[in-house]
Order: C-alpha cells, then structure tokens, then sequence
C-alpha cells in the first residue's frame, strides 16, 4: 500500500499501482476498477483522472482511496463501495442490502417493453424481486404512462428501491413487501421477475464478490434453483391478464429446461431472450385464460 511519506504518489502512478495490485488478486477488471474508485474517492470522474495524470494527490484523498482499495482487495463489489451502479442508462443506489444490477438483466427489461408494445400507454406491471428496483423503476421510466407495482420479502431491499424510485423520480411504481405477489394486485400486462435461481449447493462456489457479499435471499434459488421459478409460473395464471406476459430472467443452462415448465403451466408462444454475452437469459410467455 502507498504511504503518506512514499511522495509524491501522482493520479498516475497510484493507479497503476492499485490495478497491479488489483492484478494480482485475481480481480476481473483491475484497471477499470481502480479508475472508478479512485473517481469516487476524488469525487470527479474517470475523463477527468486522464486530464489530471500527473497532479499530486492530497493526503486526505489518498487516505480516502487507500479504505477503498483495502475493501476491494478483500473483494467487496465495487458497486457497494461506490454505493451506486448503472442499469438502462439511469445510475441506481446500492449497497449490501440489494443485488448488484446486472448488465445482463437490462435484456428482461428489453423483452419486456418488446412484448408489451401493444399496451405501452397504459401498461399494468409487476416486477416480483425488486431488490434495487432497477427493473420495476426502468419500466415505469419507460413508460410514464404506465403503472408498475413492486415486491420484495426483505424490507431493507425495499427501503433501497423506494429511495431509487424518489432519487429518479418514478412516481408511477408502487412497493409492497410480499412473496412474489401483493395482496391485492392482479390483470397485470406483465409480470417480470429476476429471482433468485442459484441452486443452494452452488452459492458458495460463486466468485467472492458474489458468494460473501451479496445477499444470500436475493441469490438462493432453493434445491435446484427453479423454486421462485415454479411458483411465479403457477401464480402468473392468477394474476395476469387475458393475453398478459410472464417473463422470467434465468441462469446460464437453465432457458430450456424453464421454457419446458412454461408450456406444461399453459403459457404460450414461449421464446428465450440472449443477454449481451449470447446466453439465453430470459424466458417469456403469454397466458390465454381458458374459455369455459
Ligand atoms: N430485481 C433486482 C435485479 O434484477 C433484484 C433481483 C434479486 O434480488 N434477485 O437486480
């Protein structure tokens, strides 16, 4: 670690330091990650870290980016540590009470403004799993005319989400804390969900970042990580509209083995969505309500 009296540690020299390092403890995207924390520990951003190469750095700053460096090391996302993440465009607050927004969740969002076009004034949405509220906030951003009813079992998540809804001005969602479905809500467009679908036995083999910082609640997807999976298949037909969509995110392997459970549970025109790294990652269908 740099010190104090190791002058004059330079914007420069002190990344190149903390991404070797960062190199070293086998951390996917050392470079990178050492931009953005030390960004947010000179409160400026990564443009301006390559304007300002060569300024010194102040004591104060580098103590500020020594803490952080110290907790990435241990290997604490550096999403909780900047305590904010993108999605969709739009910057999201996070830290260890939600699941980190992930890139390869915006294709859920996708599938569901695509297979919503036809409603999109007056669009009715669910979002069971809010967490950040990344998903239900994107929809009810997207679509301003629309009303997206969010839920989550765990009350810090939802403290998290509501504050997100407040900080970008989302005033069409509305959170409930409940098992997948609010008490009262139902005739949803569409039901989307990004649950937790890691089976119990693999959560311990995930990268470090994921298996001890995470929230184990937003990641444990029972047995073999259908549970959620099966019960927002079977509650879906109760709560969806005539023609309404269930679109579900799924881990990697996964898409056809869920894709078979959406035709047994009576949904059709059953598709599989790729993410941004080609894997199948989010599985859709309408429900047709039977006619008598
Ligand atoms: N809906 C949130 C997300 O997609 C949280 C999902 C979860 O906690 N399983 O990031």
């Amino acid at each position: 670690m740099p010190s104090d009296k190791t002058a004059p540690w330079t914007i420069e020299s002190v990344l190149r330091w903390a991404s070797d390092d960062f190199l070293a403890k086998g951390i996917d995207s050392p470079r990178l990650d050492a931009e953005l924390l030390l960004a947010h520990a000179l409160n400026t951003t990564r443009m301006q870290l390559i304007l300002d190469a060569k300024k010194p750095l102040l004591p104060g700053e580098l103590g500020r980016f020594r803490a952080l460096v110290k907790r990435r090391r241990a290997r604490e996302p550096v999403a909780y540590l900047r305590g904010e993440r993108e999605f969709f465009g739009r910057s999201f607050a996070v830290d260890a009470r939600v699941l980190v927004p992930r890139p390869d969740t915006e294709c859920l969002v996708t599938v569901a403004l695509t297979r919503t076009r036809h409603c999109s004034m007056s669009m009715r949405a669910l979002d069971a799993c809010t967490g950040s509220g990344c998903v239900a906030i994107t929809l009810a951003k997207e679509r301003l005319t629309s009303h997206a009813d969010a839920t989550d079992v765990s009350p810090d998540a939802l403290a998290v989400a509501q504050h997100n809804a407040l900080r970008l001005g989302a005033y069409n969602v509305a959170f409930y804390e409940a098992d997948l479905f609010p008490p009262h809500g139902h005739a949803y467009d569409i039901v989307v969900s990004n649950p937790p679908y890691i089976a119990s036995s693999e959560i311990d083999t995930l990268m470090p970042e994921v298996s001890r910082f995470e929230p184990r609640i937003a990641l444990d997807g029972g047995p073999d990580g259908l549970s959620f999976v099966r019960r927002l298949l079977e509650g879906g037909r109760s709560v969806l509209s005539q023609e309404g969509v269930l679109a579900i995110e799924v881990g990697d392997g996964q898409a056809p083995q869920v894709a078979a459970l959406f035709e047994q549970n009576g949904y059709r025109d059953v598709e599989c969505a790729r993410d941004y790294g080609g894997i199948e990652r989010v599985v859709s269908g309408v429900w047709y309500t039977p006619t008598k």
